[in-house]
């Protein structure tokens, strides 16, 4: 709660989605024409920095036309198609709110280089710690000119609506408690420092509010008293602290919220009285307004206290703060204008218990302007909404005309589809089992408890990496430059290529009438499950399946069925399963046998897997004895089995194939406890360069995804480590629960927001109670590595697996 305003203003600005024009790019020097900082450019800005002499001079800037509160940067190099490969490595940030005072950006430590990129491809974010308040950003390369550097760049963040442009205080002071040095100094304040704090902005609007007890701070790793800005009783002869607030024009002031300590055990109290002047020309008002709010001596809970000004108009707002004990903390000033105010508004909400003992405050009239301005953004919120599902089911429709005809000649050249007649169609399947289903493809397909729909939890998240929108300058797409130019990390490479390049020739039309439905095995996205007897199969199946002991006839099988009302969507993807699943071949991967795709309904059939998905195995083995959950199978047979997923999943990451979906319901059994990766359902959407859509909706199972593929979209074979990791902890747990059963789906992806910043916040799954210290530490923590290159290969957890067995 305490960094809401820092977590929640997030949104990309601009240069990513061509709000930010050309003229409000500019820069110092260019390289080439082609590489002018211009929007449509050749991908990047590159600066002439052979021609810099020394020092930091050359500069991308970017204006924003008005004052915005910028929480986070992006960067990326210069690809080009493979043309070019140039980043920046290192960078910093010179800001300015009037375009002539320029600030050079350092953290909170007083570091003022920024990483850049390592590669041409990847985007590199950066938390601004603390954040800025500007209309002008600057992006400077630091470079030792060996080498030409490129940039893309992005900002995000919001609009600052308070038009506070600077304040001036009193610098704070330092307090000695109990031997400890307190800091309350204004260590971020951008201004002029000398007698007071001059012309500039600091702690008081960096959108963190200070803990009850000041000696802790909600940023991991600051000095105790880091957030507040502090001041001694002693120093003060007049008994009260002078803050001058300096606004972008003459405002209609309708309250101030001034966010105060009040830890009276030592010694620190809220204000007791503010008085604030205003002056809109020249000279101050005489009139100034007062509160003497109630000071709280029961509570020690650190709070906003409202002042209101009564709508007076000012562009300077002078208050004096009075003293009430030995010391005066304040972590947040915000101010409520009669524009504007939605920042302010929102943090009053909470915390306005002095105002209301006050009966001289329109507090009820505030909170009326807020409510009403609250449900106009509502409503603002929900057209847009409802604009843009209306905008993309169009869209949608538009791309499914045009990948039906696509694929449709697709098949043709490559399917070996045999002109069979067949008498068994998807509706006798159906009504011998009793179970004919009127349901339509989109309905079967709900959010269920393990998928969700990134949007709209992103939303709540870090708005850094919406899946459509990737955080660059530039006009390529980064998601795809991504996967198609790193090999070794990315899906899409030359054999995944192959993968959709074509069928299988050994693919084979099966008969349908050749088919027996014996009974349904499960339902799945795009329909049915049947189990069938195959009459003749025998003839379908290569050495390897035959040798492997199918000999009777008529043989089981699965038969997947697409359901007759699925969508051309729908349909397509079926087919390019289809088209995967007729390449693997590996003795942990689930084999399709052949296709019945000459007539709908369109079927897949592949070998059948008696004990059906591994969750639901998993589950059936948990007994209840004494109220303590045991299971039947012991911990090596369950490492067995996981021994196995790592076997299939290494086969298909000597492919460079990204899974997508790897999680025990996505697992077959079959017998003697084999297990067999099935559901390449995530897998066919690779080429779409986005994610898995149904009108319109993506969905995700975002418990088994990594924080990049949840936050950028980045879906790679160290993603599919990750979901292995949290898969070999649903095994070890007997699929009890869901992972992160505690959490709702927002906290997941707060949590996902948490491994993103790491800052040593993020929760991980918990060592389940069979599962060996070393192989938690060892194996599934390194699965959940931020640093997705040092996440273990599969190959290694295979081998340290089997290791663990012996
Ligand atoms: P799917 O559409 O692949 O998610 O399958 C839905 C359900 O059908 C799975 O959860 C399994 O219970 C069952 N199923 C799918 N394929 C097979 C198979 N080859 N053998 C046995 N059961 C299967």
């Amino acid at each position: 709660m305490l960094r809401v305003f820092v977590e929640i203003c997030r949104y990309p600005l601009g240069m990513t989605g061509g709000q930010i024009q050309d003229e409000d790019i500019s820069a110092s020097s260019q390289w080439s024409e082609s590489t002018a900082a211009r929007f449509d450019g050749d991908g990047a800005w590159c600066p002439d920095i052979m021609s810099e002499l020394d020092g930091v001079k050359e500069y991308l800037q970017v204006d924003l036309r008005t004052l915005h509160f910028i929480t986070l940067v992006g960067t990326q190099g210069r690809h080009a198609d493979g043309m070019g490969n140039e980043f920046a490595q290192r960078y910093m940030i010179k800001y300015s709110r009037d375009g002539s005072n320029w600030v050079g950006w350092h953290d909170r430590k007083g570091r003022q280089v920024i990483e850049g990129n390592r590669n041409a491809y990847d985007v590199v974010l950066k938390d601004l710690e603390p954040p800025i308040i500007a209309r002008f950003v600057r992006f400077m390369p630091v470079t030792d000119h060996s080498m030409i550097v490129c940039m893309r760049v992005e900002l995000y963040g919001c609009e600052w609506l308070d038009g506070l442009v600077s304040y001036s205080i009193p610098d704070g002071h330092q307090m000695i408690y109990r031997g400890l040095d307190v800091y309350f100094n204004d260590s971020v304040y951008d201004g002029a420092s000398a007698e007071r704090l001059t012309k500039g902005l600091g702690q008081l609007t960096d959108g963190t509010w200070g803990l009850d007890d000041f000696l802790h701070s909600p940023i991991y790793s600051m000095s105790p008293g880091y957030d507040y800005v502090g001041w001694s009783n002693k120093s003060f002869p007049k008994g009260y602290v002078e803050m001058i607030f300096e606004f972008d024009h003459v405002r209609n002031f309708t309250s101030m919220k001034v966010h105060c300590n009040n830890m009276f055990s030592r010694g620190v109290r809220m204000f007791r009285q503010a008085t604030c002047y205003f002056r809109s020309g020249p000279d101050w008002e005489a009139d100034p307004v007062t509160l003497r709010p109630t000071v709280d001596r029961v509570s020690q809970i650190a709070r906003f206290v409202t002042v209101p000004l009564g709508d007076r108009t000012a562009s300077l707002i002078k208050c004096r703060f009075h003293f009430s004990d030995l010391w005066m903390l304040f972590s947040e000033v915000a101010f409520q204008s009669g524009k504007n105010g939605v920042r302010c508004g929102c943090v009053g909400e909470t915390f306005s218990e002095a105002s209301r003992d006050d009966p001289t405050h329109k507090v009820d009239d505030s909170n009326t302007r807020i409510l009403i301005g609250c449900l106009v953004a509502i409503i603002a919120i929900l057209l847009t909404i409802i604009v843009i599902i209306l905008w993309r089911q169009v869209w949608q429709k538009m791309l499914e005309k045009a990948s039906r005809r696509m694929l449709d000649d697709e098949l043709t050249a490559h399917l070996a589809i045999q002109t069979q007649a067949f008498s068994l169609n998807h509706s006798s399947l159906s009504s011998e089992g009793g179970s004919t289903s009127n349901s339509t493809y989109e309905r079967i397909f709900p959010l269920c408890a393990d998928y969700q729909e990134p949007s709209r939890l992103i939303r709540k998240a870090l708005a850094v990496g919406a899946s459509d929108s990737a955080p660059h300058y530039a006009e390529a797409d980064i998601i795809s430059l991504q996967e198609s130019s790193d090999s070794s990390t990315y899906s899409i490479t030359a054999v995944n290529m192959n993968l959709f390049a074509g069928t299988d020739s050994s693919m084979k039309e099966f008969p349908r009438h050749k088919l027996t439905f014996k009974e349904k095995l499960g339902e799945g996205q795009f329909g049915e499950v049947h189990l069938c007897e195959a009459e003749g199969m025998q003839d379908f199946l290569d050495e390897v399946l035959s040798i492997e002991g199918n000999n009777e006839s008529p043989l089981l099988v699965a038969v997947k069925t697409l359901r007759e009302d699925a969508n051309k969507n729908a349909r397509n993807d079926f087919l390019k399963e289809i088209r995967i699943m007729s390449r693997l071949r590996d003795p942990n991967i689930v084999r399709l046998l052949a296709v019945c795709v000459d007539t709908d309904p369109l079927c897949m059939i592949t070998e059948y897997m008696e004990n059906g998905d591994l969750n639901q195995f998993l589950s059936n083995k948990i007994t209840l004895f004494f109220f303590s959950v045991y299971s039947t199978l012991s911990y090596s047979k369950l490492i067995e089995m996981a021994v196995q997923i790592a076997s299939g999943m290494k086969y298909l990451s000597s492919l460079n194939f990204v899974h997508r979906d790897l999680a025990t319901r996505n697992c077959l059994v079959g017998k003697n406890y084999t297990i067999k990766i099935a559901d390449f359902g995530m897998s066919r959407n690779l080429y779409r360069g986005d994610y898995y859509r149904i009108q319109g909706r993506a969905i995700l199972p975002i418990r088994w995804m990594s924080w990049e593929s949840i936050l950028l979209g980045k879906f790679t074979m160290a993603s599919d480590v990750w979901a292995f990791g949290v898969t070999l902890w649903e095994i070890l747990t007997l699929c009890k629960e869901q992972p992160y059963s505690h959490l709702s789906d927002e906290q997941v992806i707060e949590n996902t927001g948490e491994f993103f910043r790491d800052q040593g916040k993020q929760v991980y799954l918990p060592k389940p109670p069979c599962c060996p210290e070393r192989v938690y530490t060892d194996l599934m923590l390194s699965c959940w590595r931020r640093n997705a290159k040092q996440r273990p290969s599969f190959q290694e957890m295979h081998t340290q697996l089997m290791e663990s067995l012996v």
